[in-house]
């Protein structure tokens, strides 16, 4: 008959040599801060192929506007709490919302993002037989007793508190993984990241270095939230992105601390703004929020060791890169 004349259709296994080295990678929440620098270190490499899952809720298109419409990159409207059907090599799971002002202006979908949403992604992973990378968070040691934090320490965390829905719903992200680890083979990497700061942060999005540059650059008063004397360090995002990359193409699991050990109080940072950015400005002490953690820095010995990881970048080198960005958003002055 007609139909066996007809030349045999492509088997896909056919090509398989040609694309045999090609790598399939999904990156949820891929449109926001840290996924949107992620992709781009992502798609330099030309053998990788880019699917980013994102709903817009804190990201938004335009911090990936240079790869839509390239042949190597999809973006793709999904909400994580949905299943996702797709074929990927590997995950990197980075969606839910990272600012207190936005995982606390609807926790109940924060906790789902982290729960139901991880779950799916392994879910994914499982089925595909991809490997999957969660960004987990310097928030499952909560208000931490023990100082710096190494990954062996459990926490100190409020499991019914505002901040709950964040750093329980990371928590319980981290058990699913080590369960589907554990009872279905699954390839699982765990970043516990540290405070991060780079261009393309949200110039509303409350976290304490985007608010104080903005406000540095709008004449306002810096926002010292009481008492002052609380330490956070702060990682710039081009080193963070290296220890996500070097952690996903290595052989441990983790969880590993990802983050600058450089650690200043809040007051420190303001003043360095201050100098750095606009000396006019004045330093004003506000009120804080509940369950506002004392002090944070990551022990990164863990991360040095298996990883060869450390960060490069120093506060004052990585804030006048964050204020050329803010500069050029907000229209005041020139982008250098
Ligand atoms: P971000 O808010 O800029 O990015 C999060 C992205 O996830 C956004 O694009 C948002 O639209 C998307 N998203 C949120 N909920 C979603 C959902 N249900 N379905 C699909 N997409 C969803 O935050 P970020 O700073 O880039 O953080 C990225 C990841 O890193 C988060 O998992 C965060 O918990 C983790 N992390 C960040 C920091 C930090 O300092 N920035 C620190 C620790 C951990
Ligand atoms: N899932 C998904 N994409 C897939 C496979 C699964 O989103 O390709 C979702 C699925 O809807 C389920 C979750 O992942 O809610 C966990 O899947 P798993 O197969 O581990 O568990 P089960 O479906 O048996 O509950
Ligand atoms: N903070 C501040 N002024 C601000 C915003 C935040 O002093 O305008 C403080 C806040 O009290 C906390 C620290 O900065 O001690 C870091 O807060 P952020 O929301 O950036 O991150 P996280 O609490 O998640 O570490």
């Amino acid at each position: 008959n007609a139909a066996s004349k007809q030349p045999p259709l492509p088997s896909p296994l056919r090509f398989s040599k040609f694309f045999q080295s090609n790598m399939r990678i999904l990156v949820t929440g891929g449109a926001g801060f840290i996924g949107s620098h992620l992709v781009d270190r992502l798609m330099e490499n030309e053998k990788n192929e880019v699917i980013v899952a994102d709903n817009y809720f804190t990201g938004s298109k335009d911090n990936l506007k240079k790869w839509i419409g390239h042949p190597r990159f999809e973006l793709i409207r999904h909400d994580v709490t949905e299943p996702l059907l797709i074929e990927v090599d590997q995950i990197y799971h980075l969606a839910c919302p990272a600012s207190p002002i936005f995982y606390k202006y609807n926790p109940v979908k924060t906790i789902k993002t982290n729960v139901i949403g991880t779950l799916n992604m392994l879910g994914l992973a499982k089925r595909v037989g991809a490997r999957i990378l969660l960004t987990s968070t310097s928030e499952v040691y909560g208000d931490p007793l023990v100082h710096p934090q190494p990954e062996s320490y459990w926490g100190n965390v409020n499991p019914i508190g505002v901040r709950s829905c964040y750093d329980e719903g990371k928590r319980v992200a981290e058990t699913l993984m080590f369960d589907y680890h554990r009872q279905h083979g699954l390839e699982i990497r765990i970043a516990r990241i540290f405070n991060t700061y780079g261009p393309r942060m949200n110039i509303d999005d409350g976290r304490v270095v985007s608010n104080f540059i903005a406000q540095a650059l709008r004449g306002e008063s810096l926002t010292v939230q009481s008492p002052g004397t609380q330490t956070r360090s702060f990682c710039y995002v081009s080193d963070l992105v290296d220890g996500l990359i070097l952690l996903m193409g290595g052989s441990d699991t983790g969880p590993i601390n990802l983050g600058n050990p450089g650690e200043f109080t809040m007051l420190e940072l303001a003043e360095t703004v201050k100098e750095l950015i606009n000396p006019e400005v004045e330093i004003k002490i506000v009120e804080n929020t509940p369950d506002d953690p004392r002090q944070r820095k990551p022990d990164i010995t863990k991360a040095k060791e298996l990883l060869g990881w450390e960060p490069q970048v120093k506060l004052r080198e990585g804030l006048p890169l964050m204020e050329q960005d803010f500069r050029f958003r907000l229209g005041v002055g020139k982008k250098i």
